[in-house]
């Protein structure tokens, strides 16, 4: 799944319209609370104003759903790329139309330009035919780098690559690909998964994919007491999927006969209440008392855990091992993320993906001392269960 990337093309005189993801949190001043993934797309905008091109910057933030809605500007985006250039930094307010294709021809080398929300229109995430070619109009080249968005079939990630012809990736997006994509295609063995967050139901795509591929999966927080209790144990007031208990009885069994080692906790951190200050001890998970309910790992299994953390040269972890934003059981989560970084230091691949672990790690202040830590939550959990993303398999291949 090798593609072509910004660096393929030469970009002086031409007009690169780079689908960016500057769907950044705004306060209800409109005063931007994060603008972490504006800056994360400055080397790409950075590297077509050295080169001599034209940015052309389009996005989507919020769900307007088709309306024009002030709130869901991007002007509040524009302005903070500016100070985060230092250059002036044009803003139209559409993103298709004549003003728009006006303001494109005004510009001049090394300038930038935003423009307005594309989900504006509905033919953004309708995909519409006539829509993308009319943002197509606007760029000779086409960059796409926003991952988060490229599991959708939208017209400013997909649609549009049909009515140009040289498309590529950007260096966010490239960074994605080669981690998600080509790392985990091809792991260093042993290759180890760790899956933890609420819930079986979003996840059970990545396991069936996963346990095909993986030496060792390891799976903890809310979504591993649906699987205790298919094993047949008490788990008392733990977070159950009733619905799901068939589902997790069929995994365990597909499990038993895969390759792959599994891995469940072997105790964990109960208390009677879902608050912090809620008294707690920890139990094996053959004891969990009726009143209590499981919210984090217990110290036996964090050793478990990073034991086999530390063997691998390969781990992609998603969800966090405990309800992390309690300080009392965000030890779990906390540990698991040392140890991913202790196995990148002796030198593994370690790929975190999906919105909590990203949540969790930052909070442990270690997203720097891990190889990579995917910027798109639904995007990196489709690539774990192995599909294809629209807005990578787009881009032009190598
Ligand atoms: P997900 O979005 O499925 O990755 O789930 C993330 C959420 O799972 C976080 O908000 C955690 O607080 C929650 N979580 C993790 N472990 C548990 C647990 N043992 N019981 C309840 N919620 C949990």
């Amino acid at each position: 799944m090798k593609k072509l990337t910004i660096d393929n093309f030469d970009l002086k005189d031409k007009r690169v319209l780079v689908r960016v993801d500057f769907n950044v949190p705004l306060d209800e001043n409109q005063n931007i609370t994060n603008d972490i993934r504006i800056k994360a797309s400055l080397p790409t905008i950075n590297k077509i104003i050295n080169d001599g091109g034209k940015v052309i910057l389009m996005s989507h933030l919020g769900r307007p759903k088709g309306e024009r809605k002030q709130e869901f500007s991007l002007k509040p985006a524009a302005v903070r790329l500016g100070e985060l250039l230092g250059k002036e930094v044009l803003f139209v307010d559409d993103c298709i139309g004549e003003e728009v294709e006006s303001a494109v021809n005004r510009m001049k080398l090394g300038d930038v330009l935003v423009l307005e929300n594309v989900r504006f229109h509905n033919g953004e995430t309708k995909n519409d035919p006539d829509f993308a070619k009319q943002l197509a109009q606007l760029g000779d080249i086409y960059i796409n780098d926003a991952f988060g968005s490229a599991h959708r079939a939208h017209a400013s990630t997909e649609g549009v690559t049909r009515f140009i012809e040289r498309c590529a990736a950007g260096y966010l997006m490239e960074k994605e690909i080669d981690y998600l994509g080509s790392a985990l295609a091809n792991p260093g063995r042993p290759y180890c998964a760790i899956l933890g967050g609420a819930k079986i139901s979003g996840k059970i795509d990545v396991i069936n994919n996963l346990m095909n591929k993986v030496d060792t999966l390891i799976v903890g927080g809310g979504m591993a007491f649906t699987f205790l209790k298919a094993q047949g144990k008490e788990i008392g007031k733990s977070l159950l999927e009733e619905e799901k208990l068939e589902m997790a009885v069929d995994i365990l069994a597909k499990l038993k006969n895969s390759k792959a080692k599994f891995l469940l906790p072997v105790d964990v951190v109960v208390a009677e209440e879902f608050t912090n200050d809620s008294a707690f001890e920890t139990v094996s998970v053959e004891n969990i008392p009726a009143s209590k309910m499981g919210l984090d790992i217990g110290l036996e299994t964090i050793k478990l855990f990073k034991d086999e953390l530390l063997k691998s040269n390969t781990i992609v972890w998603n969800g966090p091992m405990g309800v992390f934003e309690m300080d009392n059981f965000a030890k779990g989560t906390i540990a698991i993320a040392q140890a991913l970084v202790k196995a990148t230091e002796k030198g593994a691949v370690t790929v975190v993906g999906g919105g909590d672990s990203v949540a969790a790690i930052s909070k442990a202040g270690l997203e720097d001392k891990v190889s990579h830590v995917s910027t798109g939550g639904g995007a990196s959990l489709e690539f774990l269960e192995g599909k294809i993303l629209p807005g990578v398999a787009a881009l032009n291949d190598v």
